[in-house]
């Protein structure tokens, strides 16, 4: 007993009682039979209210758990269904996941982490699981995150800019938070309408509190910002402004280098015939 109780604290649960472990032969895993603890149970899994059971639903069912070392681990659990008065039939809460997830909290966090550190890629093989897991776990994580941040809360200086995915043929309109540093939103597209979306989510009355934009000299950043920002001065962004002076420099650049052979050129044609010492001797000004 004393060993499951240890168990608990390895698995990281809340609220929860492990009553078995066992290893499962044919798929090779570490199984922990659980249940929730008495003041957990029975709750609906949406509003997490109390409820009166339905029956058994699909019975047992496993959520991947962090792996033990080198070995895979999943907790194991009836799956019972509760009568929400609100929500109806419904799977029944447990303490370690989110409704309907198939990993458990310490898992998804740990995916959810990993993909702000490293690629998709990497993270399937590390964590053993699929591509679109991954997508799949990251989405939740957010909607709950999501619930408990404003990204929108004390925006006044922001940046706008676009960026291009699929090798150039997608876009995404993108906002930062120059004060935090931030991305505080995006979204596929790049044009008044997707820009819009962005002022319609922050509303007028936050867009009102926008102090300054910086972006790219494009029209449709500068038509919308007009519009949608009317106390905000617009700005140059510095990425922006050296690569114009960059491009700038450039064009002098070949036309310097263009004036400067066609010069050599005109040199070359006048030269010919003379004695050799005579055109080595005859300064490039002339
Ligand atoms: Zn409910």
């Amino acid at each position: 007993m004393r060993s499951l109780t240890l168990w608990r604290t390895l698995l990281g649960v809340d609220k929860t009682v492990v009553e078995d472990l066992n290893l499962d032969p044919v798929a090779g895993v570490l199984v922990a039979s659980v249940r929730p603890t008495g003041s957990a149970r029975h709750r609906c899994g949406v509003c997490l209210k109390r409820c009166p059971r339905y029956d058994r639903g699909a019975g047992r069912r496993r959520w991947r758990a962090l792996d033990a070392g080198t070995i895979q681990v999943y907790l194991e659990a009836d799956s019972s269904r509760v009568s929400c008065r609100e929500h109806g039939v419904i799977v029944a809460a447990v303490p370690w996941a989110r409704h309907q997830a198939g990993h458990t909290h310490h898992f998804d966090s740990q995916v959810a982490w990993l993909a702000t550190q490293t690629s998709k890629a990497a993270v399937t093989v590390l964590m053993r699981i699929a591509w679109r897991t991954v997508g799949a776990i990251i989405t939740r994580v957010w909607a709950d995150t999501e619930k408990l941040h404003d990204p929108f809360a004390g925006l006044t200086r922001i940046g706008i800019d676009e960026i291009s995915y699929k090798r150039g043929r997608k876009f995404l309109t993108v906002v930062v938070d120059h004060d935090s540093g931030r991305l505080v939103w995006a979204a596929p597209g790049q044009d008044k309408a997707t820009l819009g979306t962005f002022f319609d989510a922050l509303g007028a009355e936050r867009s009102a509190l926008i102090t300054h934009v910086s972006a790219d000299g494009a029209a449709w950043i500068a038509s919308v910002v007009a519009a949608r920002c009317p106390n905000a001065v617009r700005c140059a962004d510095p990425f922006h402004v050296v690569k114009w002076a960059t491009e700038a420099l450039d064009e002098v650049r070949k036309a310097a280098w263009t004036e400067a052979r066609k010069q050599a050129r005109l040199n070359e044609s006048r030269t010919v015939g003379r004695p050799v010492h005579d055109a080595q001797a005859r300064p490039h000004s002339e």
